[in-house]
């Protein structure tokens, strides 16, 4: 296995890998193959890195996570302005990273992977790709990222309305913001960020809410020259923020607080929320408007240092009516009122459960993706899938989701891969896979623990599945760090070629 003959035209020992997508986990793949020697190619439809640091360009967009924080470990990155970093930073972030670590060369822009199929004589994968091309690799690492593909609202009339209506994910430019009449749909973390940027530059801004959400305060500092200079200096200071005791100490609260949701730390946080509102909102018949009735970090946290402050503002009206249609001149509410209006922002999300897809995905015995993913989209702890050897995710189905960063996610996951992969590359096997019993053993855990997760306590999200179940990691952080520490090889099968097993583990 270890000595190909040719994979994607290159001839040469050892794997040969297929990365698909150059954002953040495709890069993290990428880098780390290219440091280890590895043969690769990554596929990335765009024409530049950064996934969805490169698609989400709306104002306001900032990543949640402390900037330090959301580095990939072995790239610490002194520049960052603030404590909070801004969107365009991170995307120079990793078009810095990705030339410095020499992977751009590896990358085939402008190539969408539309079909990967398992080759069972040749223990190959076959790609087709959006220029009519094919190859072929051992090892593919899907890494298409999670919130790619938006959710247009199905609300009436919305292709009559006669201004400027786009998605917050396909932000452009020439979209009438400065002094104009702008209504936004959606208040989730990317609405919360989009009304908090544009309520000083609009001359009206009405944020429609079908739901309230809770806000976590979060502080907000810019770092001064001295501190760049500083970090630039000593590495050191950087390394300390980014293993803050506080900060890893909110992820384990965080976690323990989803999973155990009658325990002190949900209620810590449902308190700092609820005084947020209290404290923050002097108007009462606007701070009802803004109250939830379903509990904190049931839909994901938003964490806002402005928010609350935004919406007090005289041109800023918040909208809890529901919306009837939207007409050519704005948007009509249930009760007979038009909110006229020159853009619409629809801030509605992403249809979360999508991962890899449309890309076709065929496994042993013609076993299609699409149909083992028909009720939930589901990965054997969240890298691997029964079918499918030689197939591993990086922010896959059943992973954590939450207030933290993807990349340290990202990161372990790496990890739990390169042991998957030490019997290929000693040469003991042609492909590893999990078992069947294994991934249904995980998921019947999983999913009875998701169910009792703060997530599954009676609110609607993307955290959830077409049936209702939370669709994420259910236990703790550190349960997370410790199962991607080393996989348990017993449940996994290995293939010596020819579809004959070689080892149960
Ligand atoms: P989202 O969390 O799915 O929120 C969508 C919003 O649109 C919700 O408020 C939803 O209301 C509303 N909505 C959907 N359809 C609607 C309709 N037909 N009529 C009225 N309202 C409608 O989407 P998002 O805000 O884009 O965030 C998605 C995820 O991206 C986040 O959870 C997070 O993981 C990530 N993100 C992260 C950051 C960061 O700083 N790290 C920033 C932005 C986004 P309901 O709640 O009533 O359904």
């Amino acid at each position: 296995m270890s000595n190909h003959r040719n994979r994607n035209g290159q001839d040469g020992e050892g794997l040969h890998f297929a990365v698909i997508g150059a954002g953040m986990a495709g890069l993290l793949a990428a880098i780390r193959l290219h440091q280890a020697g590895e043969h690769f190619t990554v596929y990335e439809k765009a024409d530049r890195v950064g996934g969805t640091w490169r698609e989400n360009r709306y104002p306001g967009l900032t990543c949640d996570v402390p900037a330090h924080a959301y580095t990939y470990s072995f790239e610490p990155y002194a520049e960052w302005q603030a404590y909070y970093a801004k969107g365009s930073e991170i995307q120079t972030y990793f078009e810095r990273t990705a030339e410095k670590y020499g992977v751009m060369p590896h990358i085939r822009f402008g190539a969408e992977v539309t079909a990967c199929i398992w080759d069972e004589v040749e223990n190959i994968w076959r790609l087709g790709l959006s220029t009519g091309e094919t190859a072929v690799a051992d090892i593919v690492i899907a890494a298409s990222g999670v919130l790619h593909h938006p959710r247009m609202p199905d609300i009436e009339g919305l292709d009559s309305f006669a201004g400027t209506a786009l998605h917050s994910a396909r932000w452009r430019d020439d979209a009438p913001v400065d002094g104009a009449r702008v209504g936004i749909i959606g208040n989730g973390s990317t609405g919360v960020q989009i009304v908090t940027a544009l309520q000083s530059r609009a001359a009206s801004l009405v944020h429609f809410q079908r739901s309230p959400q809770w806000i976590m305060p979060v502080p907000y500092f810019q770092y001064s020259d001295e501190e760049r200079e500083a970090f630039r200096r000593e590495p050191a200071l950087i390394d300390a923020i980014r293993n803050d005791k506080d900060y890893w100490d909110a992820i384990y609260r965080f976690t323990h607080a989803i999973t155990d949701t009658h325990g002190p730390e949900i209620a810590m946080i449902e308190q700092l929320c609820l005084d947020n509102l209290e404290n923050s909102v002097s108007d009462a018949a606007l701070r009802e408007k803004l109250r939830p009735d379903y509990r904190a970090a049931c839909k994901r946290l938003i964490y806002s240092w402005s928010y609350y402050d935004a919406v007090q503002q005289p041109n800023v009206e918040v909208e809890r009516e529901a919306i009837a249609r939207v007409e050519p001149d704005g948007v009509r509410m249930a009760d007979g009122r038009l909110h006229p209006l020159d853009t619409l922002v629809l801030a509605t999300g992403f249809h979360a459960d999508r991962f890899i897809r449309p890309t076709t995905v065929m496994g042993r015995d013609g076993l299609s993706l699409d149909d083992v993913w028909s009720v939930r989209p589901t990965a054997y702890y969240a890298v691997a899938i029964p079918g499918f050897p030689n197939f591993f995710m990086l922010n896959g189905p059943t992973g954590p989701v939450g207030n933290f960063s993807l990349i340290d996610i990202a990161e372990r996951q790496w990890n739990y891969i390169g042991h998957l992969l030490e019997p290929l590359r000693r040469g003991e096997a042609a492909s590893i896979e999990p078992s069947a019993q294994a991934h249904a053993d995980y998921e019947e855990r999983r999913i009875a623990a998701a169910r009792s997760t703060i997530f599954g306590s009676g609110c609607s999200s993307w955290y959830l599945d077409a049936t209702g179940v939370p669709s994420s990691w259910p236990w703790s952080y550190e349960a997370f760090a410790d199962a991607m520490s080393s996989p348990n090889m017993t449940d996994y099968i290995l293939h010596a070629g020819q579809d004959s097993a070689v080892a149960a583990g």
